[in-house]
């Protein structure tokens, strides 16, 4: 059974800061994710920051993050928005090419050292006398560990409302059912 110091679940944004901030610190780090591709895929308009968010990515990279630098090597549009009101409320935001983010941000992973990308699932955790000591995925692995960090994203068992119908869905092409 392997074994690694954090196992994190889900490769969206939160989870590839989570992956990496651990793995730059000398822990070895497994990043389980249904689909490597999908990395750091953005799920429709790609724009990174603005008023609500603008703070969250400045405050990620003061830490070391990666969210803006991917977003700057990404980007093909950069504005300060509400340039025409106080500078209170001006905001920094990005368009970046969708498909080029997320390439960029496989690529910047996979580069990180002590960290390792599995294609697959979690499903369960594994606990002894209260703690958590690995995780078990989809296809039937057991990986040892001394934490889990969930950051498996708002999609799972999404329903999506259209007036009075109801379906089942997520984002377009993914997994988004967790039986
Ligand atoms: C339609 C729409 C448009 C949006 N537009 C913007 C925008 O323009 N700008 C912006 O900043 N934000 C936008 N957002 C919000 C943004 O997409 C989310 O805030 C962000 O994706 C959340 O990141 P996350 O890492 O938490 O989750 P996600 O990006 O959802 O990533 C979670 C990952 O975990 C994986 N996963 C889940 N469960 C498991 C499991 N059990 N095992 C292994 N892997 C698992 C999933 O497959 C997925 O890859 C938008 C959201 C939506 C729905």
């Amino acid at each position: 059974m392997k074994s690694y110091d954090i196992i994190v679940v889900g490769g969206g944004h939160a989870g590839i800061e989570a992956a990496i901030a651990p793995a730059k610190m000398g822990l070895s780090v497994a990043l389980v994710t249904m689909e490597k591709n999908a990395i750091g895929r953005m799920s429709c308009n790609p724009a990174i920051g603005g008023s609500a968010k603008g703070h969250l990515v400045h405050e990620i990279d003061a830490l070391g993050g990666v969210m803006g630098v991917i977003a700057d090597r990404t980007g093909i549009q950069f504005r300060t928005l509400n340039k025409s009101k106080g500078p209170a409320i001006w905001a920094g935001r990005c368009q970046s090419d969708r498909k080029l983010y997320s390439e960029e941000a496989v690529r910047v992973v996979s580069e990180t050292k002590n960290l390792e990308i599995v294609e697959d699932s979690i499903v369960d955790v594994m606990v002894e006398d209260g703690k958590i000591v690995g995780a078990k995925t989809l296809s039937g692995k057991e990986m040892k560990c001394k934490a889990v960090i969930i950051a498996s994203g708002t999609f799972l068992n999404g329903l999506m409302h259209t007036g009075l119908k109801s379906k089942k869905g997520g984002r377009f092409g993914e997994t988004h059912q967790q039986d």
